[in-house]
């Protein structure tokens, strides 16, 4: 093996370290059910949202917590929240009809992203609150709901494009929403169509880590429910869409050791850490390094409610320097948050079976090939760098030492690399052991998953603890009711 090995090793939370160390369980329901297989746990789901409703309290703040649905699609994990207080967001047809199927009450659904005529019916007919896009889609929204004479329908204005005062950094551009310096002609659409339709307050998600960008954007809906109300709208809510992320890695140092070595190999001064010399984004342009980390920040301690916390303690320019908090509160605000990946955080486990293992070439890295294809563990597409956990196939089998290997994917296809990194496992894996990926539920279980060569794609488990054991089921199969843990 060339070198110390450079470990990734997983954060792992009580549910999902005691899982892996259910070996035996984790076997029989591979044998059963295939590789690759889902585990999902539903109860993490609601623990998590404890977490999140904890900095409301510290902060005595209202508001709701929508589940941003489309980082899963499991039933169980949104039949669980059903059983909370929680609310979701729905951002398509299937994922509505899901969510009121699972027992979630139009009060607590937001349909957001691009909408159908379809969805916009089914959302205005149920009376779900409506993330509106912009003019069009308010005029639309407005056409349905007068031709079908439906209820007035709650919406919320997603907007983006905030500065600050003084300092111009634009938050950046994105695709959904209307920008704040179109705000005047859809003021004026909503005061236009105010018998059909009820704005309640502004909305902005912004698909980046920054806090600063986050704490503008706030700001600027602080300023723009300001100009609302003082022509005479009743706003009373602001929603600040997802992204507050997750922690990943166990440790900090190793992921700093291991960035510095992987730009280490980029320039050549140390053997190569990757498939074919891939760079994450880094270059080597005649012996220096050009481009950036195209990363997830795995080792990212400030996520999910943390994040959110020091969100709402950032101060705003333009209101005297005054916390974010302090401002939602004065004014009695609603605060409303849809996080995704920050609520799956130590939700799921994804299981692959070791198919081969096959010595390297010069006695390289090994090459292990796995029943799963690149999309079904799609932590590489979100460019989240982890080491997958070993759980042998005979548990008395005696370690033998760490070992490099790749991991290979099951399509005929040389591109289907499960990650294009080396990876570094304490002990060798042999076939029929079950190499787990640990906390994939955020958009790396379901999200990617194809059919491609008629393989199948992933089922998915439940798993819950009741009186010290694991307990499972198949996750279409899971309700909320007494048998389950944690539910009543
Ligand atoms: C994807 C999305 C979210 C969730 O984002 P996370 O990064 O998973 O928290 C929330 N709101 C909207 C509108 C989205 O598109």
């Amino acid at each position: 093996m060339g070198g110390q090995p450079l470990y990734l090793a997983p954060r792992l939370g009580e549910r999902l370290r005691s899982l892996l160390e259910s070996g035996e369980l984790l076997h029989t329901l591979t044998d059963a059910l295939g590789s690759p297989l889902n585990l999902v746990v539903p109860d993490q789901l609601a623990a998590n949202l404890e977490q999140f409703r904890s900095v409301y309290r510290r902060h005595q703040l209202s508001g709701q917590v929508f589940f941003a649905h489309k980082a899963n699609r499991s039933s169980a994990l949104l039949r669980r929240l059903a059983a909370t207080d929680a609310g979701v967001d729905v951002a398509s047809l299937a994922e509505l009809q899901h969510v009121l199927g699972a027992g979630f009450t139009p009060d607590r659904v937001m349909a957001t992203g691009p909408k159908n005529p379809e969805f916009l019916w089914l959302a205005a007919r149920t009376s779900v609150t409506v993330a509106v896009d912009g003019c069009d889609e308010l005029e639309q929204l407005a056409g349905l709901v007068r031709k079908h004479a439906l209820a007035r329908v709650r919406v919320l204005l997603r907007l983006w494009g905030f500065e600050t005062s003084g300092v111009r950094v634009l938050t950046r551009r994105s695709r959904f929403g209307t920008p704040v310096s179109e705000l005047e002609p859809l003021l004026e659409a909503v005061e236009r169509h105010g018998d059909v339709v009820d704005p309640v307050g502004v909305a902005y998600h912004l698909d980046t880590t920054g806090l600063g960008e986050k704490a503008t954007a706030l700001e600027g809906c602080l300023r723009v429910l300001e100009e609302c109300r003082s022509r005479g709208l009743r706003t009373v809510a602001v929603d600040v869409g997802g992204g507050f992320g997750a922690d990943y890695l166990a440790d900090g140092e190793q992921w700093e050791r291991y960035t510095t070595e992987l730009t280490r190999a980029v320039l050549g001064t140390r053997p190569p850490l990757t498939w074919g010399g891939h760079g994450y984004g880094l270059r080597n342009e005649g012996g220096t390094l050009h481009g950036s980390l195209g990363l997830y920040p795995a080792h990212r301690p400030v996520a999910g409610p943390r994040y959110l916390d020091e969100l709402l303690t950032r101060p705003a320019v333009s209101f005297d320097g005054r916390p974010l908090a302090a401002l939602l509160l004065e004014h009695l605000y609603d605060l409303h948050i849809e996080p995704g990946r920050a609520l799956l955080d130590q939700c799921g486990l994804t299981l692959a079976k070791v198919l081969e293992v096959r010595t390297g070439e010069d006695g390289g890295e090994l090459l292990v090939r796995l029943a799963a294809k690149a999309d079904d563990v799609a932590l590489e597409e979100h460019g989240v760098l982890m080491d997958p956990v070993v759980v042998p196939r005979d548990p008395a089998r005696p370690g033998d030492g760490p070992v490099a290997v790749h991991l290979f994917g099951s399509l005929c296809l040389e591109t289907d690399l499960v990650t294009r990194r080396t990876v570094f496992l304490p002990r060798r894996p042999a076939p029929g052991d079950l190499l787990v990926f640990a906390n994939t539920a955020g958009y790396c279980m379901d999200f990617h998953a194809t059919h491609a060569q008629r393989q199948p794609v992933a089922r998915k488990v439940a798993a819950w603890q009741e009186g010290g054991a694991w307990r499972w089921c198949l996750d279409d199969q899971y309700w909320p009711i007494t048998s389950v843990g944690g539910a009543q």
